[in-house]
């Protein structure tokens, strides 16, 4: 057998030809013809407000803490169970974060933490779909909206997941994705930025043109360009959108493929969860995933490691996910709050299994059958 990576980057086959494209079409900084191909992609297809390309999803979440307007004092919600990113955008905003705890049953934030944390000084409150299983939104987005607080969605690993027949992306005034080689379409690096409220459209292309209102230029409706605001170089250049571009013609294929290991994987392990050994993923009924993450939840760090190692004996790379960043080396002696003991859970126990375009469904049995050996010896031992 050869070793089973965790995760494997797929080439849909038109990437260098598109890169080849935009070289030839002598534009290759960004807001061309690739970056509004994808632009348009997702504005049309997922019913999202306005979409910019970014760098990274870290971009894009920058972008959207700066549009928030949150400042020194303001309270930003968030989950604990997260990557840095989610945190970083509004921490360099000097908002205070204010980590909630994930729902017991998954690993997403827990719309009564959300309710209990809110203050006065509650600006935004950031959720994270988590391997691509949409948050709770028909609660949140009440909540948001009875305390007239601002709602932004961390979708990075949500393309082409929904919640009640609505695409992730379209509940927060903003949302954020990320092209990232280890998510589902990818650009190597890569972002989008969502805006749903028309009245940030205007702002929010001028951060991403850094603080210049070079796009009203570039449509002709002002004859030069100026420093108008504060913002960066948000957006990509040509060559990775012209990647993306190639991946998104795909995404059909790509998004059937995951799901169904994904379901192989569940209908597999099963019986091992029936059994009590392990607990599968849990989501809302109304959330449909992309097979973005497949994991497990192990009784304990023990068992995990246990089953973590004999899978490595057997060459297959599986590995754990987030520490609580309310602990972080960064945050911890910022952290006011209580313990968060479901976040505390996830850390030590769930375990991410391969998952990516190229795994074949035999691998996918060939994982179950080596995590049901491990977990019937630790049983019966
Ligand atoms: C991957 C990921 C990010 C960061 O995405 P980049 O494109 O690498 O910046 C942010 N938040 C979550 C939840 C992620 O999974």
């Amino acid at each position: 057998m050869e070793p089973i990576p965790y995760n494997k980057p797929f080439l849909c086959g038109n990437e260098i030809k598109y890169i080849r494209d935009a070289v030839k079409s002598g534009k290759i900084s960004g807001n061309g013809m690739f970056t509004q191909k994808c632009q348009r992609y997702f504005e049309d297809k997922y019913h999202y407000g306005k979409c910019l390309m970014t760098s990274s999803c870290t971009d894009a979440l920058e972008m959207a803490a700066i549009l928030s307007g949150v400042k020194e004092g303001d309270e930003v919600i968030l989950p604990a169970y997260t990557f840095v990113s989610t945190a970083l955008a509004f921490a360099r905003q000097n908002a205070t974060l204010v980590f909630a705890d994930s729902r017991a049953d998954n690993p997403n934030i827990d719309a009564a933490e959300i309710e209990r944390l809110i203050t006065p000084k509650t600006k935004v409150i950031v959720v994270v779909h988590y391997a691509g299983f949409v948050c709770e939104m028909k609660r949140i987005c009440q909540i948001a909206k009875s305390h007239n607080i601002m709602l932004i969605e961390d979708a990075a690993q949500a393309f082409d997941s929904y919640y009640d027949g609505k695409a992730a992306g379209c509940f927060g005034t903003m949302a954020t994705f990320s092209f990232h080689e280890t998510k589902n379409i990818i650009a190597g690096e890569g972002g989008m930025l969502v805006v749903n409220d028309p009245k940030l459209y205007s702002r929010a292309e001028i951060i991403w043109e850094k603080g210049t209102n070079r796009a009203d230029f570039s449509r002709g409706k002002v004859n030069k360009y100026q420093w108008v605001d504060i913002g960066s170089s948000f957006l990509p250049s040509e060559l990775t959108s012209a990647f993306l571009y190639a991946q998104i013609e795909k995404s059909g294929q790509i998004q059937l493929k995951r799901i169904k290991l994904w379901t192989l994987y569940y209908k597999l392990l099963k019986p091992f969860e029936d059994k009590g050994y392990i607990a599968l993923p849990f989501h809302q009924p109304e959330a449909t995933g992309n097979g973005h993450i497949f994991y497990i939840v192990c009784k304990n760090s023990k068992q995990r490691k246990k089953i973590a190692d004999y899978l490595g004996e057997k060459q297959i790379l599986a590995v754990t996910h987030y520490l609580g960043l309310h602990k972080s080396p960064y945050f911890k002696d910022s952290y006011k709050g209580t313990p968060l003991k479901n976040c505390d859970k996830y850390e030590d126990t769930l375990l991410r299994l391969p998952l990516y375009y190229e795994l074949r469904l035999e691998d996918v049995k060939y994982i179950c059958n080596t995590i049901g050996d491990i977990l019937d010896y630790l049983n019966i031992k």
